[in-house]
């Protein structure tokens, strides 16, 4: 009998048989064989002689309410791209493209605040997925920019009186701040 069992499991692939292992999470017995329930990653645990399978599609694609952080990689004055990079804290591999809608807290009465430029790090919550299409806020306190550089000299700016100003060259600039901006250790 063939004992090669694939580390990516199919919906009714064989995972092991049940003299061997018993059946964890996300797969069944059958007669003769545990099978997976869904796609995902064949877990052998030897010290609890069980097998289960671990799903490949959960929480990997951000959902409305999740907090992300990633880079702006163009910003208009009314909404930015951004790449995310990090999904509830937790590293994304290739990163997804998301829209981020930037709202006027001055609408009316002139002058556009800049809220996020290029380049900037940026935690957002989820708001949308509609159409697969990842629409971002930064509207609560816990999100906006975490992280950014000097657009004259390029040094991390500091945190000075609700602006962002630059140590080395004295440049202000205006963003909307998470509350954590400015601390040595950002948390994703
Ligand atoms: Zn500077």
């Amino acid at each position: 009998m063939a004992r090669d069992v694939k580390k990516i499991a199919l919906p009714g692939d064989t995972v092991a048989v049940p003299e061997e292992f018993l059946a964890g999470k996300n797969v069944y017995e059958s007669v003769d064989a545990i099978k997976a329930l869904l796609t995902g990653k064949v877990v052998r645990d030897i010290s609890k002689r069980e097998v289960r399978v671990e799903s490949l599609a959960s929480r990997k694609i951000p959902a409305v309410g999740d907090l992300v952080m990633g880079q702006i990689e163009a910003a208009q004055s009314s909404s930015a791209n951004m790449k995310i990079y990090y999904l509830n804290g937790k590293k994304v591999e290739g990163g997804f493209s998301a829209m981020l809608f930037l709202r006027d807290s001055r609408a009316g009465r002139g002058a556009r605040r800049t809220q996020v430029k290029l380049g900037d790090l940026v935690r957002a919550k989820v708001v949308s997925t509609l159409n697969g299409i990842i629409q971002l806020s930064i509207d609560d306190a816990h999100t906006g920019v975490v992280f950014s550089l000097c657009s004259n000299c390029g040094r991390p700016l500091m945190r000075e009186n609700g602006r962002a100003k630059c140590l080395e060259c004295g440049n202000v600039e205006e963003r909307k701040f998470s509350d954590d901006f400015g601390r040595e250790t950002i948390e994703p």
